[in-house]
Parts: C-alpha cells; structure tokens; sequence
C-alpha cells in the first residue's frame, strides 16, 4: 500500500487541546500529515495566520510526521497539489455532523479519489471549540487544561489588551446612566 499523506484543515484560530488531541490521532493512522490553514476572507480571526502557524508549529514539533502549512481556495486543489489522499476532520458531536457530512460529500464530488476521515476527540474535548474559548476569555474566565499554556499566554496578551480596554466604555455608560 502507498504511504498516505492526509490534511487536516481548519481555522485554528487559536488551537485548542481538542485540535492537538486529533493532531496525535491522525499523527498515528497516517504515514504524514499536514496540518493547513486556511485563511477565510470572510471570517475576521483574532490571531494572524503567523501567529497561529507559529502556536501550531511549536506545539506539534513533537510529532516527526507532522507540518503546517497554510492554504486557500478550494480544499480539494490544495490537497491535489500536495499528492494528498485524505482529509482527517474532527466530529465532536451531533451538531458538527450535518455540516461535516456536507463538505466531506461536495469534496467528494470536485474530487472523488479524496477519502474524507472523520476522528472523535477525548470525551473531555467534546464540548470545546476555538470559538468557547475566545468567548470564555473575554468574559475573564479559566481556559486552563483547554489550550496549551503557549496558547494561553498569547491569548493572554493578546486578548488581554483588548479585555482590558474594555471596562473604560462600560463605566462612562454606567456613568450616564446614573446621572
Ligand atoms: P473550521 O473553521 O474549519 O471548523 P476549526 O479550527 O474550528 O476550523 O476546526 C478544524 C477541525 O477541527 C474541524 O474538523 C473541527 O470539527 C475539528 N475540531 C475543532 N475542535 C475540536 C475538538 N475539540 N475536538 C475534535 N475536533 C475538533
């Protein structure tokens, strides 16, 4: 059998544990994997496409078949491009399925020799996203055991900033309010 290359794409917009935990899965069935990033015109991430390449790269050097690259346009050109025969996706629940279903079938149809792998997390990973992340450190909360710590301190000063300009607009309301 030829060796399989598969990618894993995504936001990552930042990565997350349960990104990391499917990174090893997928690490272990393929003979190489390439972590892409896509970068979406319509989405306005909080980390630059250089800040979440360089949090992927430094957290997935451990595993030796492992790289990051960045990518856009359609998926199945990209992976044509890099000789791949699977893209490895992550389904935490029911509500990833009717999406995921939808995609892995119209890649299916630009490219059929394209097999999309579907991976489940750690149970304890199945409720998290990037986006409950961002979300719950905004709002000051814990994010400890969900991102790695890299992660966590760039939110940390990234975020942070942002977070703490804040409470300044929140005061001059409250301050009307109570005039
Ligand atoms: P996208 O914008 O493509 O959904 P994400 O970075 O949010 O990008 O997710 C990339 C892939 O990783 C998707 O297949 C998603 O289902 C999967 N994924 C995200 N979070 C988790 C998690 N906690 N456990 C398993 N898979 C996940």
């Amino acid at each position: 059998m030829k060796p399989v290359l598969a990618i894993y794409p995504g936001s990552f917009d930042p990565l997350t544990n349960g990104h990391l935990d499917l990174i090893e899965r997928g690490s272990k069935i393929f003979d190489q994997l390439i972590v892409a990033i896509l970068r979406h015109p319509e989405k306005a991430p909080l980390f630059t496409l250089d800040e979440r390449r360089e949090m992927l790269e430094s957290m997935t050097g451990r595993f030796k078949n492992v790289s990051v690259e960045t990518f856009d346009g359609l998926l199945v050109a990209y992976a044509r491009s890099k000789g791949a025969g699977a893209v490895l996706r992550g389904i935490r629940a029911i509500s990833d399925y009717e999406y995921e279903l939808q995609m892995a079938l119209m890649n299916r149809k630009l490219d059929r020799r394209l097999e999309t792998v579907f991976m489940m997390p750690a149970e304890k990973y199945s409720y998290l996203s990037s986006r409950l992340v961002k979300e719950i450190f905004r709002h000051g909360g814990s994010v400890r055991g969900l991102v790695p710590k890299k992660v966590e301190e760039r939110l940390h000063s990234k975020v942070g900033r942002a977070y703490r300009a804040k409470p300044a607009k929140a005061t001059a309301k409250r301050g009307k309010r109570n005039q």
